[in-house]
């Protein structure tokens, strides 16, 4: 199965070279796990004349009548014509034309297949599959023939789709069971109703019906999904059992004085048990790992707060890393405030620190007297050292990378616990895949006496009347936010509709009797933060602004949030901008502003916002809608790139594979049992493939 694929008769040296550039076939194995995306019946054969404009992919069988080429340069092409007794269809390439021109006989007999259009009334074929027919008729066909994704390259190099699977085909004869053993162990096979590996390539390649083709995908997905899942699993035990972390062994004076004398309100029962969850991990002498999801509001920076503490009674330093200035500055504020009757320093170290605060911080931090230490990526840089880092905590991760991350671990010699919060939740079935090898906590409990947010959607002709309802709720004694989009694909544009959205607001509400904040990007720190604090402090009513208040900014005074052309951003954009309000005891509106004509897509998001306020909710729908392959923070990882299987389609598979996985690991973390052989073998191979230790 590892043999090098030129080693295959009908591949040599040249071909083997094509398929590794291009597809990324190397071995045997390489070539059998290349899956067909679709099979044609090979017993249809479509007359020229059936040919209209909803067919798609047909076989058609005839004679080739003239063969020429045409046109200069770029438009060189090579146009064959076809005809098979019903009609003419015109075959035509761009690339390649030199090698097919020469393989192309007028008068023989060809099966050719492809998709079918139509240019000027004329249907006609580009870059179709050929195939002389005396050939076509040596091989035994099966019913179902598969079709491979091929690129151009492979095609005019004589390994189109067709010539791929004759390629498996050969392949498939040389092997036996042996060749390609079970790796899933017996019971599994049993419980789940699989077929056995051997069977399953070969079905999914050349199956006889449908049925066996469906047998065959659904084996090779619950596989698939199993072995990712065990490979995390088995990560996360190896963790939880051998990495050393250190020991907070007691809850002392800080905490206790904080609990018993300063807490401002009583903690939710979803807060206790998640510092329960993160007391026990560091009281185990293992390094933490923990991911926290809580929905916006939930209160995940109190949690933070005091796993801190537990730290600093344990003679440890942490550090808290927020993705923007603006946040790190409020999470800098907002811990002061907590712990300002205790005897602890905060410290906060950004982009934006000047050089001589820089070098006083950072001497503080390595000599030990900041217990805390916030800030944006600036903390990750190498020149902050600790004296003795015990905890560090990313707030609203899916902002970082998975590299920075990593980074923290190396701040001391034993790595720090790690605690990762989400800004909104996260579908479960992500949460699985791409962060399956965390430690995960839940909030799903918010702190009593709020009062759920109202959100509307408003056509950006009712303006007068949105300007009214903030000038209203102003009058209480309440503050707004009025949110504009700015997308690097149109910024400038967008900047242009901030900058009059301004001053339209600012002619609504004109000095002395109103104050308006304003923050963008392009400001400086200085002016955003300037900015910002009015706006807290509650010296200016409205914040007119970009995203960049999206997440975390906590204003409980602000009742009303604006979003304007509410149709560019995605649902959880939304939702975290929604989360700056109702964050106090008043309750609070979002106005969702858009132009009239809308997209399906966007009139469903819009739908979902003004139906529920559950981030849980709204994350699952948010995967529906777009589906995996988009997710922000995932895309580079390659972790959702599953061959065959959909998270969001294959969810039930997912969980059992889960389930299956947890219980394997539970009973035989070694692989050692006899039944597991199969599985152990399978991830030695595996090993190296894909960067797994890069992951978290
Ligand atoms: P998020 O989880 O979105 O980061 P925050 O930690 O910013 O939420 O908390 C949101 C608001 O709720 C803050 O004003 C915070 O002080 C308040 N809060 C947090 N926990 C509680 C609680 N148990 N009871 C009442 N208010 C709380
Ligand atoms: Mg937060």
């Amino acid at each position: 199965m590892s043999n090098p694929i030129e080693y295959l008769k009908g591949v040599g040296p040249l071909r083997a070279d094509i398929l590794k550039k291009e597809v990324g076939i190397y071995t045997f194995n390489d070539l059998l796990l290349y899956f067909p995306f679709r099979h044609i019946d090979r017993t249809q054969i479509t007359p020229v004349s059936k040919i209209n404009s909803d067919t798609e992919y047909v076989q058609v069988k005839g004679k080739i009548t003239s063969v020429e080429t045409l046109g200069e340069r770029r438009g060189r092409r090579l146009v064959a014509t076809l005809y098979d007794g019903t009609g003419e269809l015109e075959l035509v390439w761009f690339q390649g034309i030199n090698w097919i021109q020469k393989s192309l006989h007028v008068g023989s007999a060809y099966v050719v297949f492809g998709k079918a259009g139509f240019f000027m009334n004329t249907p006609q074929m580009t870059h179709p599959e050929m195939e002389l027919l005396s050939e076509a008729n040596k091989e035994a066909k099966n019913f179902l023939e598969p079709v491979y994704p091929a690129t151009e390259k492979l095609k005019t190099k004589g390994l189109g789709g067709r010539q791929l699977g004759h390629l498996t085909a050969r392949l498939l004869q040389l092997l036996s069971e042996n060749d390609i053993p079970e790796n899933l162990p017996p019971d599994l096979l049993s419980k789940f109703h699989l077929i056995k590996r051997f069977g399953a390539i070969k079905n999914i390649h050349f199956p006889a019906t449908k049925a066996d083709y469906e047998a065959a995908v659904k084996r090779l997905k619950f596989e698939e999904l199993f072995i990712s899942q065990l490979r995390m699993g088995l990560l996360r035990f190896k963790r939880n059992t051998y990495s050393k972390g250190h020991i907070f062994s007691k809850v002392g004076d800080l905490f206790n004085d904080f609990y018993t004398n300063h807490l401002p309100f009583e903690l939710t029962g979803a807060q206790k048990r998640v510092l329960k969850e993160i007391r026990k991990d560091v009281g185990s002498g293992k390094q933490m790992n923990r991911l926290l999801q809580g929905d916006v509001g939930s209160g995940k920076t109190i949690v933070a707060f005091m796993a801190m503490l537990i730290a600093a009674d344990n003679g440890y330093q942490s550090c808290f890393m927020a993705p923007t200035e603006i946040l790190a500055r409020q999470h800098y504020e907002g811990l002061k405030k907590l712990a300002a009757d205790l005897p602890i320093k905060i410290g906060i170290l950004t982009g934006s620190s000047t050089t001589k605060e820089k070098r006083e911080i950072l001497q503080a931090t390595l000599e030990g007297e900041i217990t805390i230490l916030t800030g944006t990526h600036a903390l990750i840089e190498d020149a902050v050292q600790f004296k003795n880092l015990g905890l560090a905590i990313v707030d609203e991760q899916h902002r970082f990378g998975v590299a920075q991350r990593a980074k923290l671990w190396d701040k001391n010699e034993l790595n720090p616990h790690i605690l990762v919060m989400t800004a909104t939740p996260i579908p479960r079935t992500l949460a699985l895949t791409a962060y399956g090898d965390l430690d995960y906590s839940v909030m799903d409990e918010m702190p009593a006496g709020r009062i759920p947010i109202q959100t509307v959607h408003r056509m950006a002709y009712a303006r007068p009347q949105v300007m009214n309802f903030i000038k209203s709720e102003i009058e209480k004694g309440r503050q707004a936010y009025i949110i504009y989009p700015l997308i690097e694909e149109s910024a400038k544009l967008d900047f242009e509709d901030l900058m009059r959205g301004y001053e339209e607001v600012k002619a609504y509400f004109p000095e002395p009797n109103y104050y308006i904040s304003m923050v963008h990007g392009k400001q400086k720190s200085v002016q955003k933060n300037t900015n910002m604090e009015r706006f807290v402090k509650g010296d200016t009513q409205i914040m007119v602004s970009t995203t960049v208040i999206e997440v975390g900014v906590n204003v409980p005074n602000a009742s009303v949030m604006v979003i304007e052309s509410a149709e560019k951003f995605g649902l959880p954009q939304l939702h975290q901008l929604r989360g700056r309000v109702g964050r106090g005891s008043e309750k609070s509106y979002c106005i969702l502003s858009t132009k009239v004509k809308l997209s399906a897509d966007a009139k469903e998001r819009l739908k979902i916002m003004c139906e529920t306020n559950d981030g849980f909710k709204i994350a699952e729908k948010d995967l529906e809608i777009r589906g995996p392959g988009d997710i922000e923070g995932t895309r580079q990882s390659g972790l959702l790139n599953f061959k065959l299987a959909n998270i969001v389609e294959d969810r039930k598979i997912l969980e059992a594979a889960r389930l299956a996985s947890e219980k394997i690991i539970a009973e035989d973390p070694t692989l050692s049992s006899h039944e597991n052989q199969g599985l152990k073998t399978h991830l030695e191979n595996e090993k190296g493939k894909t960067a797994w230790s890069k992951i978290s």
